[in-house]
């Protein structure tokens, strides 16, 4: 080979790996083709991205689960909620606070899976699910802005459906629940979303935000 092919196989291959490194970066830092385009609404940014993951049936909006999505990135999370058809919930709010509105309220979505809580089991019928954009709460807390933005999203929610302030859980509690019920179903793995110490920081805001 002489220096004048050298020179051009170098560049054939620089070019290919900038195309795949262009094609990694746009892919992580634009969102799935069914999304809007975002609006500011209140302090946060609101954005339309409907998921494939709803269940017949009408939500009685009792309660509120709250998940942290386990997804090094967002988008990584909005495909796996929007588009799997098995996982979804009603907002995913990224760590800046912008929120993914993904169902609305009165729609059953899949997050709860195997949960109880206060006489309820199957709570995807009767609670709505947000999911924070987190890898793992316990090592990656949530953001003030994630906390600020989710009660802005749920406190009207909370308003026009009476939600109680005990069932407002973590997917931890709902699940630990119903396994304390079903003691021989050990096929069933236990949840850690969202932490404690996140929980009680979220509940501590919420309640201010209250005045309770
Ligand atoms: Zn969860």
């Amino acid at each position: 080979m002489n220096d004048s092919m050298k020179r051009k196989l170098v560049f054939i291959l620089t070019a290919a790996v900038l195309v795949l490194l262009g094609g990694v970066a746009i892919y992580y830092t634009t969102m799935p083709s069914g999304c809007s385009s975002k609006r500011k609404v209140g302090n946060f940014y609101e954005i339309d991205c409907p998921t494939k993951g709803l269940k017949a049936g009408k939500n009685k909006v009792c309660g509120v689960v709250l998940h942290h999505t386990a997804c090094m990135t967002m988008r990584q999370s909005l495909d796996a909620l929007t588009e799997s058809g098995k996982v979804s919930c009603h907002v995913t709010i990224d760590r800046d606070g912008t929120r993914y509105i993904l169902a609305s309220p009165e729609q059953i979505t899949m997050h709860a899976g195997y949960s109880y809580h206060n006489g309820m089991t199957g709570l995807n019928r009767y609670f709505v699910g947000i999911e924070f954009q987190s890898i793992d709460t316990h090592r990656q807390p949530l953001t003030n802005e994630q906390i600020e933005s989710a009660i802005d999203y749920l406190l009207p929610i909370i308003k026009k459906h009476h939600i109680r302030l005990d069932n407002i859980v973590t997917h931890e509690q709902v699940r630990t629940a119903w396994l304390k019920r079903h003691p021989d179903r050990t096929d069933i793995p236990a949840k850690v979303d969202i932490s404690q110490a996140d929980y009680q920081r979220f509940m501590a805001a919420l309640r201010k935000r209250m005045g309770r």
